[in-house]
């Protein structure tokens, strides 16, 4: 049973295909473009928005940072409320509360794991201001029934597409091109990332996009005129580069990823208490993450962390129960739904650059550890 670790993912073999083709291009950037605002940036931002069928996509410094921004283009800020997922990344709530609003947290479906719209309907109130679904690990979101629901009650539709580059919801439409605002994170984890932090607003509407120019630059409009109070938030030349040679392959590494969960779907039905991450029977799954759920998650991943396979959290505390002040009124009890899912959510290692091999030597270790079997 012993071999090599297994990790959840690995940015030095990720790297190894694309070093040459990566220091040409940087090379050409560093000696012919600008660091801010290079052509390399507006190329980039073109070459997604046609990818997501986006009417334009701007480029800040991280997806928290496009989630706020987004917030803040539609006019969303103190008073309003927001509403999104109860199991997502605190960041998602973080976001929401530094533009002043408060977060509304819903509980998930607890068959997908994903925002569940009548929850979400039943939240709405004469505060709500945006809708704002995440389309967690990789799933997307009920769009179409979202899109009703904000239309039905005039609400702003964010997309927290962080995790879901790529991915198609129940009508084929990309995720993130079809709310007013779709953010993204190029975090090097994510399934398009960077060398370092960066994200993008993806807009339905090109207008929005010149007020974003100015929101992500410090509020300067041009020169040394300022308009407002701003981040600076911009994606730097040499990420958009790099994100601009990997994005034509993102449809081949989301593939891969498909592949290896069909593989674990294939190792790991019927084997212990193991819930598997449910088929979305439309639309297109990425698989950011491999998520399963056990009532013996913990136990199960130190004995897989014994065995060199980094299994990890996503995520062990609801955002409701974080020390930060994120601004949630509830209390522990408040979100039961995301709540067990906190306490039973495992992510198992998947990763383009991880191999059949890799995959089923971890399918042998979980049905290891449900046959009773010591490492
Ligand atoms: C990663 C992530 C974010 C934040 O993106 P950063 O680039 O790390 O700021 C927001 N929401 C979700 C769901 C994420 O996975």
């Amino acid at each position: 049973m012993s071999g090599a670790s297994i990790p959840s993912k690995d940015y030095r073999r990720q790297y190894a295909p694309w070093v040459d083709e990566l220091l040409s291009e940087w090379r050409r950037v560093l000696l012919e473009e600008s660091p801010v605002l290079g052509p390399s940036l507006s190329a980039f931002e073109d070459d997604f928005a046609r990818y997501l069928g986006a009417r334009r996509v701007v480029g800040v410094n991280s997806g928290t940072d496009a989630l706020s921004l987004a917030l803040r283009v539609l006019g969303i800020g103190r008073g309003d409320q927001v509403i999104t997922a109860a199991n997502t990344f605190f960041a998602t709530v973080s976001a929401i509360r530094m533009t002043g609003a408060t977060p509304v947290l819903v509980d998930p479906d607890p068959l997908t794991m994903n925002v569940d719209e009548d929850a979400m309907a039943a939240a709405v109130s004469s505060s709500t201001a945006a809708l704002l679904p995440v389309h967690l690990y990789g799933r997307s979101a009920p769009l179409p029934a979202l899109e009703h629901l904000a239309e039905r009650h005039g609400l702003a539709l964010v997309e927290d597409a962080a995790q879901a580059h790529g991915a198609r919801d129940a009508a084929g439409r990309r995720v993130g091109s079809v709310g007013a605002c779709g953010a993204f994170s190029f975090h090097p984890s994510k399934n398009l990332g960077a060398f370092g932090d960066g994200g993008a607003i993806a807009l339905a509407d090109e207008a929005l996009g010149e007020r974003l120019d100015v929101l992500r630059n410090l509020g300067k409009r041009s020169g040394h005129a300022v308009d407002e109070v701003a981040p600076n938030t911009k994606l730097d030349t040499l990420q958009a580069a790099l994100l601009r040679i990997k994005l034509p392959r993102l449809d081949e590494s989301n593939e891969r990823r498909c592949r290896l969960a069909a593989r674990y779907r294939a190792g790991l039905s019927g084997v212990g208490d193991l819930l598997l991450p449910d088929d979305p029977g439309s639309g297109q799954h990425v698989f950011h993450l491999y998520v399963v759920r056990s009532q013996h998650r913990d136990a199960l991943r130190a004995q897989l962390l014994s065995q060199g396979i980094r299994a990890s959290l996503h995520y062990p505390i609801a955002p409701h129960r974080q020390q930060a002040d994120l601004g949630i009124a509830l209390g522990p009890g408040g979100c039961p739904v995301a709540e067990e899912l906190a306490d039973t959510v495992l992510s198992l290692p998947i990763a383009p650059e991880l191999d059949e091999v890799e995959i089923d030597r971890v399918v042998e270790a979980v049905r290891g550890f449900f046959a009773g079997t010591r490492p």
